[in-house]
């Protein structure tokens, strides 16, 4: 994160970086979209205000003032832009709550309430972009996260039994209600004949079950029809064979990779070790709540498909994703007091 250093000399600078972010080709009134904005004196904390002309004569008054993070999600927050740029970086840095509050010397809910609004953001203008596809060769497997309602005692409440108890041991396939939420991983594998090819690039939903159900729709929108589809011998997968080149490894038997005949390398390893990276990264949460855990999951998948990019860029790509929203999905979810239906997504 060296290249913030210059920034994080005064609250003018942060917001003169994140301005320049959120506006590359000149700021724009939020209301209108109008450019005919004239700058206005600064507030206490470095943010730039501006004056939209058109707003002002429609409104028929002096001034329309809107600020820097007017309809943002940082409208409502009380840190400084100097603050929250810190706690950016801290956040690319795949930190959990209590590491950031302590590195950017804030507080503790503070710091949880910025990585919500972050996390949310990506999840809701990166997960859910449904121009976002794999093609070619894809893996899909799935794994599982233990996931409480830590907390949540609405939540435990509504689930009508004890609240789960940390290391349980279930048998057979877990659901999010057992308190063990399925994850479903798509990965397009990297081109290894194209040097300039992004990171494999992944695609992870949190589940309720992992019945063929649920997964059709995800993978109908996610997985551009006639690709390459490879998956273990699990039989939720079987009715992938209608739409794609369906093969199979058999871990049952003892087999985890193949060469077929025409030369396809049949495997779901892509897939296993983007586990073992996102349980890494769980890991860090000490108890992941089920009401966040598919936000944390999002941030993993944004940071992984920009893997191949420098720091620099993989900051400023996540900050046009975080400019794009406006918080809504957040705060709807927080008004729900839980995670929103998947069925809300896939329409
Ligand atoms: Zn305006």
């Amino acid at each position: 994160m060296k290249h913030l250093i210059p920034y994080l000399q005064d609250g003018r600078k942060a917001a003169d970086y994140l301005r320049q972010l959120r506006w590359p080709d000149g700021v724009k009134c939020p209301r209108c979209g109008s450019d005919a904005v004239e700058p206005r004196e600064r507030c206490d904390n470095g943010l730039q205000r501006f004056n939209c002309v058109p707003c002002a004569v429609r409104w028929g008054q002096q001034f329309a003032m809107f600020t820097d993070w007017t309809s943002s999600i940082f409208e409502q927050s009380k840190l400084s832009p100097l603050e929250w740029l810190l706690v950016l970086g801290l956040w690319q840095l795949k930190l959990n709550a209590t590491e950031i509050a302590a590195a950017a010397d804030i507080q503790e809910r503070t710091a949880q309430r910025c990585i919500n609004l972050l996390d949310g953001g990506i999840f809701e203008t990166y997960h859910l972009d449904p121009a976002r596809q794999l093609e070619h060769h894809v893996e899909a497997d799935e794994c599982y996260q233990s996931a409480g309602s830590k907390g949540l005692h609405r939540e435990v409440e509504r689930r009508e039994r004890e609240p789960r108890h940390r290391g349980l041991q279930l048998r057979g396939r877990a659901t999010a209600e057992m308190g063990r939420p399925p994850l479903l991983g798509l990965v397009q594998r990297r081109d290894p004949t194209d040097q300039d090819a992004p990171a494999a690039q992944v695609y992870l939903e949190v589940l309720e079950n992992v019945r063929s159900a649920t997964i059709k729709p995800i993978i109908a929108a996610k997985v551009k029809s006639g690709a390459q589809f490879f998956t273990d011998e699990y039989n939720i997968y079987h009715f992938t064979k209608a739409d794609y080149d369906h093969r199979t490894v058999n871990h049952g038997a003892g087999e985890y990779a193949r060469r077929d005949p025409d030369g396809t390398c049949v495997h779901c390893n892509t897939m296993e070790g983007i586990w073992s990276g996102l349980r890494n990264f769980l890991d860090r949460f000490k108890g992941i709540s089920q009401r966040f855990l598919h936000l944390r999951v999002a941030r993993y998948e944004f940071l992984h498909n920009y893997g191949h990019l420098n720091w620099r860029q993989t900051f400023e790509a996540a900050m046009r994703c975080i400019f794009s929203t406006t918080g809504d999905y957040l705060r709807r979810m927080t008004h729900q007091h839980r995670r929103m239906p998947l069925t809300l997504c896939y329409r």
